[in-house]
């Protein structure tokens, strides 16, 4: 597979450290209120990704954390804890807000066909390990004490600024709300490791550590839950593209710094969602929820599709119509693949092509969208039904749309409606049947009094020149 790696800049052959097996990891949400669409474009794109991973023939183990504590309402370590404002704003602890929204992000993700990472690490359940890493990193003089707090040295490293083809926008998004300078640290790049002083003298969670009672810096859980669960060499990092400035920056220096060699192989950054009003963000209070779309209608599958079809690595103007575009689309394929028979064996030679297709567009820097149109090209193709729904469901373990479960739900629907197969269809069948056989031996009364009977039950008999058809009234 070739995919653009952040880090040097340019698409690569990727090649994981160990033949067969990929380490990803996956920052997580702050869960401080529900995930935004914004949000979930990110985590959708990443699913994609390791979807493909598997079906490429890895063995994936996905590691994400869950940031329940640490992250400022700046990402550069200034103003309220995200978590206390959302406990502060309903009226609940700190881990009860933690606890509903991470539940909540997990119930997003499930109608989005997003598969939960192998292992989910709440941030506040690895302190241990954060002062363990934080007193290696002071003892190796990469960090330092001051003010009651310890900051990470960036003038130690030889590159700090490791992203820095990204454009200035994307830089700042993290760093725009910071105001105040933190008079405490050596350099403007340096970061917190650990706080034992905040100008939220009521921060809630705090714990006892070396450096007093306080609470860790919000880069360092990554470091250490990546570590913990995927060990020294990570091959896939992701995260959406704000988070390659400061918090993936900051990764890399501190986890570089503590192991003495290099750690990631490739950065994967989703792009942002915007709408027509600019970006989509949490903390401006209103924003757009899984749930949103489904009260005005929309199966989270048609969002599904709707991020497919543009590639991750482009922003993505959220609208309303062209959200209605993505739904007559996806009602579209739908109802065509509802109509293939099951009928037929899989003409394997026949399929090679069109799979070919699919896997040069995934592999490709993952192009979603080509991956979709390679679906339309096995609806178009000259290949028994069979083989269409055996390369749909094949690519559907990839784009995750539900296809087949939507389809096999359409035709029930529609064979309900039409009364072909509905309940008492069989009894209703016969008796058309015998009013049909006696029309044929003249003998009107019987049949006359077969169509009052049906008409009793609700069901009308016209009589065509193919012979009589039936519908429920
Ligand atoms: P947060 O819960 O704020 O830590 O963000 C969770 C994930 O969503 C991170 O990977 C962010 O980079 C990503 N993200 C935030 N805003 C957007 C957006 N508008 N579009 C896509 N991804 C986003
Ligand atoms: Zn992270």
């Amino acid at each position: 597979m070739e995919l653009y790696n952040s880090l040097s800049h340019k698409k690569e052959a990727f090649v994981p450290y160990e033949p067969g097996k990929v380490s990803m990891y996956t920052c997580g949400p702050t869960v401080y209120h529900f995930a935004h669409i914004g949000n979930l474009r990110s985590y959708l794109m990443e699913d994609v990704l390791e979807k493909y991973l598997r079906y490429a023939g890895y063995d994936v183990t996905r590691v994400m954390n869950i940031t329940d504590v640490g992250h400022l309402a700046s990402d550069a370590d200034t103003g309220e804890d995200k978590m206390l404002k959302g406990a502060r704003r309903e009226h609940k602890t700190v881990m009860e807000i933690a606890q509903f929204y991470t539940d909540a992000f997990f119930a997003d993700c499930a109608k989005l066909n997003i598969k939960t990472p192998d292992v989910v690490q709440p941030a506040t359940g690895m302190i241990p390990e954060y002062i363990q890493v934080i007193t290696r990193l002071l003892d190796t003089g990469y960090a330092y004490l001051a003010g009651g707090n310890v900051y990470f040295d960036t003038s130690k490293l030889a590159k700090y600024y490791v992203f820095n083809d990204h454009d200035e926008e994307n830089l700042a998004v993290g760093v725009r709300d910071s105001v105040e300078e933190d008079a405490n640290k050596r350099n403007k790049a340096d970061f917190v490791l650990w706080f034992t002083k905040s100008k939220f003298e009521d921060q809630a969670l705090k714990w006892d550590s070396p450096w007093g009672v306080g609470y860790p810096g919000w880069h360092i859980e990554c470091s250490c839950i990546s570590m913990k669960y995927l060990g020294e060499r990570l091959d896939l990092h992701c995260g959406g593209i704000d988070n390659a400035f400061p918090h993936h920056t900051n990764e890399i220096a501190q986890s570089e710094a503590y192991l003495g060699h290099p750690w990631c192989k490739y950065w994967f950054h989703v792009h942002h969602l915007n709408t027509t009003g600019g970006k989509m963000s949490k903390s401006k209070g209103e924003f757009l929820t899984v749930s949103l779309l489904e009260e005005k209608g929309f199966d989270p599958m048609v969002y599904r599709l709707f991020c497919l079809q543009s590639h991750y690595r482009k922003s993505l103007t959220f609208s309303w119509e062209n959200l209605e575009n993505a739904k007559a689309a996806y009602e579209k394929l739908v109802a065509r693949i509802a109509a293939l028979t099951e009928e037929g064996t899989v003409d394997e030679e026949g399929a090679k092509p069109l799979k070919a297709r699919f896997d040069e567009a995934l592999g490709n820097d993952l192009n979603t969208s080509l991956g979709v149109t390679a679906l339309y090209d096995v609806l178009k193709a000259d290949v028994n039904d069979a083989t269409k729904r055996a390369l749909i469901a094949s690519f559907d373990t990839v784009l995750g749309l539900r296809l087949l479960e939507h389809a096999a739900a359409l035709q029930e629907k529609e064979q309900a409606a039409t009364g072909a197969s509905g309940e008492g269809d069989g009894e209703i069948q016969t008796l058309v049947d015998e009013r049909a056989a006696a029309k044929k031996a003249k003998d009107f009364a019987k049949a006359d009094a077969i169509r009052a009977q049906l008409a009793e039950m609700g069901v009308e008999v016209t009589d065509t020149p193919q012979g009589p058809v039936w519908k429920r009234v």
